[in-house]
């Protein structure tokens, strides 16, 4: 029989002090040449070692491989100048300098699949492998060619599916779509950005996940939340069209966040990842925490839908502050086994 409530993380792994600088985004690699890619792979190996002693069941790189969820994969497209950075705003949020597209987007080779081959290849257990989402990836450039959001998301798409197909063919089980800037752009995302992502999915045959969250815990991210009010109705904008869609699975911010659990109904059916760990503090979530906020959300979700997660990437917290999260995060998914069981 499957394995009640299996455990994941919603994305980003700390990594070790000799590779990147840790605690940081966008940290520059500390190694180069044969050294960096030596460095990745072990890199890799450690962040599995630790998700599996943790009790993780369905384990990640930790995105080992990549200095940033969304321009580690826009790097290896052509069609983008890297040298011609423009400001923007991204996610009406926080200013960054970004790369332009300056010409047609296409994918001249794959960009992960020999990364998740090596990861394939450490381990039986299940893979989640996570690539941006269309929408989050154009609002993290400046588009001098195309002019036009919806006309570029259609772009990244078509990418994003040749990708997701090559990534399925070595073994990959459950490939996640990142959008954080679905819980920003609520037009959007119902005139094109889900339409968008089922672009991205087309024809795959393996599990399919939206990631769709506040943030990392960065300062941009907590103030903005602060801003939100008492009740965090966002994804109320986005689940019904989602529930009407091909994904198979939901991944949300929930502990600490004020999302009002109620609106998982809005998603009924789906498989959905549910964060029961917060990423923006360092303080370590007892089991009983997490237990706590599995147990509300099994008041909307039926148990073989549930996928305890964390509530986003853990890239800026310290390793043994993650680590400590991890084993949290499953022994809480346990105490809820036994009481199902
Ligand atoms: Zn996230």
């Amino acid at each position: 029989m499957k394995k009640l409530l299996p455990t994941s993380t919603a994305g980003s792994l700390p990594k070790p002090s000799w590779l990147a600088q840790p605690e940081t985004l966008w940290s520059p690699w500390k190694l180069s040449g044969t050294e960096l890619i030596d460095g990745k792979q072990d890199a890799l190996r450690a962040t599995l070692l630790e998700q599996e002693r943790a009790g993780i069941d369905i384990v990640s790189d930790g995105e080992q491989t990549r200095q940033h969820f969304v321009t580690t994969f826009i790097e290896h497209l052509d069609g983008v100048d890297f040298e011609k950075r423009q400001t923007v705003t991204i996610r009406n949020r926080y200013e960054a300098s970004v790369p332009s597209v300056v010409g047609p987007i296409s994918r001249p080779r794959s960009v992960f699949v020999e990364d998740a081959k090596f990861l394939r290849s450490q381990t039986d257990g299940p893979i989640k492998w996570a690539l941006p989402g269309p929408m989050t990836m154009i609002d993290t450039l400046y588009d001098g060619y195309y002019h036009d959001r919806e006309a570029l998301a259609w772009e990244f798409a078509k990418v994003l599916n040749q990708e997701a197909k090559e990534l399925e063919a070595i073994g990959v089980d459950i490939i996640q779509f990142d959008e954080p800037a679905f819980n920003v752009f609520f037009d959007d995302v119902n005139n094109w950005g889900i339409a968008a992502l089922e672009r991205a999915i087309e024809g795959l045959q393996c599990e399919t996940a939206v990631h769709i969250c506040y943030g990392y815990g960065i300062k941009a991210n907590t103030d903005w939340k602060k801003t939100l009010g008492t009740e965090w109705r966002q994804y109320e904008e986005v689940f019904p069209k989602l529930q009407q869609s091909n994904i198979d699975i939901i991944s949300l911010e929930c502990h600490n966040s004020r999302v009002p659990i109620e609106l998982l109904s809005l998603i009924k059916g789906k498989k959905v990842m549910v964060g029961a760990i917060d990423v923006a503090t360092h303080k370590i979530e007892t089991a009983e925490e997490v237990a706590d906020t599995l147990r509300q959300a099994l008041k909307y979700v039926e148990a073989e839908n549930l996928y305890p997660c964390t509530n986003c990437g853990m890239t800026p917290l310290p390793r043994n502050v993650a680590y400590a999260k991890l084993q949290a995060l499953s022994q809480g998914a346990e105490i809820i086994r036994k009481e199902l069981s």
